[in-house]
């Protein structure tokens, strides 16, 4: 039996098991993926033992991200970022990737949204604000970094090509843009909006990263304004179907990951 996983604390309410799960079941794979809470003064120790073990794969979530870089060898773009969210035990050292992402960029190519030539708000500057602005920026897009805290912007705009970041009052910046992306967690478990909904328009694309609630208040506000929006489960979605797609080698099947996703939502 194959074995894969997710390291991360907390990771009780993760939705990966059953989504990934129903994809071994779908393609006749016998696996397993479990979630491990190691504590955070055992991640050497954690990387280790899973090589050990002979763990096929393990996805990383907080606050592991940074921390198993020191113990896998990143591949270009994970270097890049600074994050990683899969590793492939397949290899000696074994090998971290950053699907997080592929996810983004996924998520939007799923709706047929054009990025090269737009104009981008990313509101937050924390692990996915810097997945997507990488992605954004990949796809051609024009980035602009909108934070609480503004030297955290400004910090993860030098390393993305092109882009310009400011403290949240210039989120005001949607009113003249295509894309914005809300990657902070403002609407998780509330009605709270990250965004005045008079920034919202007709043109606009509105990416939540929040998933819990699926149909955030932004992503409301957004559709009443007349704007396309895309939920985070693509997100989550996509960044799973890479992985799967890597650890396995076979083509995901998309449909029965998201259904199994959108059952635990
Ligand atoms: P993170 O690294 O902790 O970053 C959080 C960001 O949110 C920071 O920029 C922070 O600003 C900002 N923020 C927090 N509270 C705020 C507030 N009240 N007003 C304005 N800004 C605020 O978290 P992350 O890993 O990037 O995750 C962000 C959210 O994305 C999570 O809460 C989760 O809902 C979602 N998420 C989605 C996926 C997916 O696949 N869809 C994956 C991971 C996470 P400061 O810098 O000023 O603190």
């Amino acid at each position: 039996m194959d074995v894969y996983g997710l390291i991360g604390n907390p990771v009780t309410h993760s939705r990966s098991p059953p989504m990934h799960e129903a994809a071994y079941d779908a393609r006749d794979i016998t696996a397993r993926y479990v979630t491990f809470e190691p504590s955070e003064d055992a991640v050497e120790a954690a990387i280790d033992g899973a090589a050990a073990l002979d763990i096929n794969g393990l996805n990383v979530t907080i606050p592991f991200k940074q921390a198993v870089m020191e113990y896998i060898d990143p591949d270009p773009l994970a270097g890049r970022i600074g994050a990683v969210n899969m590793i492939d035990f397949e290899t000696e050292p074994p090998t971290g990737y950053n699907t997080d992402i592929d996810g983004v960029q996924r998520a939007f190519d799923h709706h047929d949204i054009e990025l090269n030539g737009t104009e981008a708000v990313v509101i937050g500057a924390g692990g996915v604000a810097r997945a997507a602005a990488f992605a954004l920026s990949d796809a051609g897009a024009s980035i602009h970094i909108a934070n609480r805290t503004e030297p955290k912007a400004t910090q993860l705009a030098q390393a993305v090509p092109g882009a310009t970041a400011g403290g949240l009052q210039t989120r005001d910046r949607v009113e003249s843009a295509d894309i914005l992306i809300n990657a902070t967690s403002v609407g998780m478990e509330s009605t709270e909006t990250p965004v005045p909904r008079t920034h919202l328009h007709a043109n606009l694309v509105v990416f939540d990263a929040v998933y819990t609630p699926v149909e955030t208040t932004l992503l409301q506000q957004a559709e009443a304004a007349g704007a396309t929006t895309i939920d985070g489960a693509w997100m989550l979605l996509f960044q799973g179907v890479t992985a799967f797609e890597h650890w396995t080698g076979e083509a995901a099947p998309v449909e029965v990951m998201n259904a199994a996703l959108r059952e635990t939502l």
